[in-house]
């Protein structure tokens, strides 16, 4: 198993340009600028080499992408995943970038990788997994470089292992190196249910534009950190999640999930490792359905909280939603946006839905450098206000453009990237 850059393409990059690339015509931007965005910085390979249980050794091919650090030291997570591969973590870095400029944090874009599925490892394989990506990228990687955090399938242990691997190598006590630790080791208060949170910000701003009450139903797709917790949420403030699923299948009961109930029994797991439980079987008077008729269902909102192109060509069609709230990073594909957009659906886009989650981890690394940690209170109000105004800065520029909330999100984050060009000095200083 290596990564093969063009061998092993799936459209998720070429997806992330062709919506930038909807942006630019709003906005006057200069040709080296586009091509600074549209390639990412600096890509990072390795093989870990990691000793089994069995006394074999396997090797895991892993990856790190700084896409852009205009606005400061890279940032993003690392996801464990068998499918992962070098065009879906450059997009997921070029999205880091516009999540972190939208959201107004001082952080350029980045994402790793490693091609693994650690249900299949025990609780020391997966230490040794974790503890190796960092031995491997070390040299690219520190608090004021770049900044790892979870991913799909990767955790606060694990985050913990790969700080306490960063720490010996540089033989420095660095907590500031990584996020989305565990709140001993200088994890912030709020981080784990950060991106859910955020979601739950701009879900409530969105529900009071269109004018909805609290009969709406809601499906959601992927019951990881950012999908169970918003379902919590959502069901903890009296709204009906009718639909939930994990990668197992799905559960469906019209009148409303028992969502407290769903999430202690996929909670009950070793601390660390990815949850084998399949949620179908804890969802009493539930139908059964799979993934793909979940996302049809007749429902008010649909949440994709799991991986990218879920929504694509084939299905966009059938979509009942009238509003779609992008937890999951690029859940939808290029053709899809193109079918919605004429449907009339709101699209609220990952790069402002799920950015809860980065803005914490900013507050993490704040935190880490001052030495001196917040509550958790203080944590939420901080994220509240946060996603307040880039939801209210993306709608002004919606209306102002008549164009998607995602063009309006791209918009946003172009002009901050754009003016710190500017202000570093391009070359028309040159030519004056
Ligand atoms: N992996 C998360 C994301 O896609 C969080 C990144 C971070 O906290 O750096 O936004």
């Amino acid at each position: 198993m290596v990564f093969v850059m063009d061998h092993c393409k799936t459209g998720v990059y070429d997806n992330a340009l062709a919506q930038i690339r909807k942006a630019y015509k709003f906005i006057e931007i200069d040709e080296n600028t586009v091509k600074l965005l549209e390639s990412p910085k600096e890509i990072f390979m390795a093989s870990l080499a990691v000793r089994m249980d069995n006394g074999k050794i396997n090797v895991f091919p892993a990856i790190r992408v700084h896409h852009n650090d205009i606005l400061g030291p890279t940032k993003g997570g690392i996801r464990f995943h068998p499918d992962v591969h070098a065009d879906e973590v450059k997009a997921l870095s070029f999205w880091m970038t516009f999540k972190c400029a939208i959201a107004n944090i001082p952080f350029g874009g980045a994402k790793g990788g490693v091609a693994v599925n650690p249900k299949s490892l025990s609780l020391r394989e997966l230490e040794h997994v974790s503890r190796a990506y960092m031995e491997a990228m070390a040299d690219f990687i520190g608090p004021d470089k770049d900044i790892p955090a979870p991913d799909v399938y990767t955790n606060e242990t694990i985050m913990g292992w790969m700080m306490d691997e960063y720490n010996q190598i540089t033989r420095k006590q660095n907590p500031a190196v990584i996020t989305g630790k565990p709140i001993n080791l200088g994890g912030s208060q709020g981080r784990r249910v950060a991106t859910a949170l955020g979601g739950y910000y701009v879900f409530r701003e969105l529900v009071k534009e269109l004018g909805l009450d609290k009969n709406i139903t809601i499906a959601i797709q992927g019951f990881g950190n950012a999908g169970k917790n918003m379902a919590k949420f959502l069901h903890e403030e009296g709204y009906k999640v009718v639909a939930v699923s994990d990668s197992h299948g799905a559960a469906y009961k019209k009148d409303g999930l028992d969502i407290t109930s769903i999430a202690k029994a996929k909670d009950a797991r070793v601390k660390g490792m990815p949850s084998k439980i399949s949620l179908c079987d804890h969802c009493e008077g539930a139908t059964e359905m799979t993934n793909d008729t979940l996302l049809e269902l007749d429902v008010d909102v649909l949440i994709p909280a799991a991986l990218e192109n879920q929504i694509t060509k084939e299905n966009a069609n059938n979509i009942k939603a009238k509003m779609i709230i992008e937890l999951a990073n690029g859940p939808t594909t290029k053709e899809a946006d193109e079918i919605l957009k004429k449907k009339g659906v709101t699209v609220v886009p990952d790069i402002l839905a799920n950015s809860g989650g980065v803005i914490v981890s900013y507050f993490e690394w704040v935190q880490n450098k001052y030495g001196m940690y917040w509550t958790e209170d203080d944590v939420f109000k901080k994220l509240e206000e946060k996603m307040m105004t880039s939801f209210s800065q993306v709608f002004h520029s919606m209306k102002k453009h008549k164009v998607s909330m995602r063009t309006a999100a791209y918009l946003v984050g172009l002009k901050r990237i754009k003016e710190a060009i500017e202000a570093k000095g391009g070359h028309e200083w040159l030519s004056k």
